[in-house]
């Protein structure tokens, strides 16, 4: 049986960065960048006021000053400034050449069309042609995710559509003869559905689209009909039915369906018998069905595969330091590499984190508060509150 690392290994074998796609700016918000972006020109284009007041020549600022025009921005200046003149100037509007300082316009006094300059120590304030930064310097490099500061950088330099990874398609199918949907009620032996929420839920979460969603019957030829009509998708994602039970049908599905499988079950507490397979560039996963499992195997593989896919990060899921509060109802200890639901919360500015008190792992209300997975690997062990400890954000 597979440890949780070489299960994602295994994934990571299987899977290939999706190809770049070019979207348009007002799609493109939570994608991620595919190409390095270089500036298309300097920044600022032109020398331009900091301040609204009056441009000048430092040499002329001992004396009065005649007003000789006006600079808005927008609208540059095409007459000369000579010796003893100055141009009315705004903010953002381009410096007349023959200017080198703007002066601004509470320290001047101001009569008629003449000025007096009261403050001539003060700094230029023009923003200089490139003093953000130069034509062909590195705007944005690839990888990164673009969020509303980025996506204005872009913007501003005039890529409307930048080159960004897809967001995975998924496609879900969800397994149970004991389902109903959430606004049924259940009748003797049956049980509302909430995974296709929790799953529909982690996706945007992630960034990627549910192209398809289906309930099915523990039944092979009912399970293999409904995915043969299934929209083209990345990743198949198959709720319950995972483990070797006589209506547990999953694996032989994917065997139908043409996938090889590349593991039916990993060494972790909850979620063992997770199955995982491949069919050319199409991966699939069959999880066991019980929603504690879900959000544990979600963010143990799934959650770092659709990274993976968007942008090529190899990475699993990422670790952070915290504590464990004290008080915490510890979980039981196992001779699997446990991955317990925990609440982490920040407190003195250190994280800390609460065990949730789970009795078993088929309660999806039990994982209300959820946000990071507490690894407990084997031997069984038990913990100390107070005790540092590694986590994994579960956001
Ligand atoms: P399975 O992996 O199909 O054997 O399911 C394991 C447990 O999870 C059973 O108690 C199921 O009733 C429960 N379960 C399966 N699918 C869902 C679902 N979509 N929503 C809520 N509970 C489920
Ligand atoms: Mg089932």
């Amino acid at each position: 049986m597979f440890s949780a690392d070489q299960a994602w290994r295994s994934v990571l074998a299987h899977a290939r960065p999706l190809a770049p796609v070019r979207l348009p700016l007002a799609q493109a918000l939570g994608r991620v960048l595919r190409t390095d972006v270089h500036a298309g020109s300097d920044s600022p284009p032109f020398d331009a006021s900091a301040m609204d007041g009056y441009a000048a020549r430092r040499s002329s600022l001992g004396g009065p000053l005649r007003i000789a025009g006006e600079v808005q921005a927008g609208n540059p200046f095409s007459g000369k400034i000579g010796p003893g003149e100055c141009v009315r100037i705004f903010t953002g509007a381009p410096v007349p050449p023959d200017c080198d300082c703007v002066i601004k316009q509470e320290d001047v006094s101001r009569d008629g069309d003449r000025i007096r300059v009261r403050q001539t120590g003060a700094p230029d304030f023009i923003r200089r042609q490139g003093e953000n930064r130069r034509k062909g310097d590195l705007l944005l490099p690839a990888e990164t995710s673009l969020g509303p500061p980025e996506l204005a950088a872009l913007a501003s330099a005039g890529i409307i559509e930048p080159k960004v990874a897809p967001a995975p398609r998924v496609a879900h199918v969800v397994t149970g003869n004991e389902l109903i949907s959430p606004q049924q009620i259940p009748a003797s032996g049956q049980i509302r559905d909430s995974n296709s929420t929790l799953i529909a839920a982690l996706l945007q979460r992630h960034g990627s689209d549910l192209v398809a969603h289906t309930r099915t019957r523990d039944d092979l030829e009912a399970a293999r009909a409904v995915v043969g009509e299934l929209p083209v998708h990345d990743v198949l994602l198959i709720s319950g039915g995972a483990g070797v039970g006589d209506y547990d049908f999953a694996r032989p599905l994917l065997e139908a369906l043409g996938y090889t499988l590349h593991f039916q079950a990993v060494n972790l507490r909850p979620g063992k018998p997770l199955v995982f397979a491949s069919r050319n560039d199409r991966l699939a996963f069959a999880i066991p069905g019980n929603p504690v499992s879900h959000w544990v195997v979600f963010h143990l593989f799934i959650a770092p595969l659709l990274s993976h896919l968007q942008t090529g990060a190899v990475a699993g899921p990422a670790r952070l330091l915290g504590k464990l509060a004290a008080g915490s109802p510890l979980p039981p200890a196992d001779t699997r590499h446990t991955f317990w639901p925990c609440r982490a919360t920040i407190v003195a500015g250190a994280y800390e984190l609460a065990p949730l008190p789970l009795a078993g792992s088929g309660d999806s209300s039990r994982l209300v508060g959820a946000n990071a997975l507490l690894p407990i690997p084997p031997p069984p062990q038990s913990l100390d509150s107070g005790l540092p400890v590694e986590f994994i954000p579960c956001p």
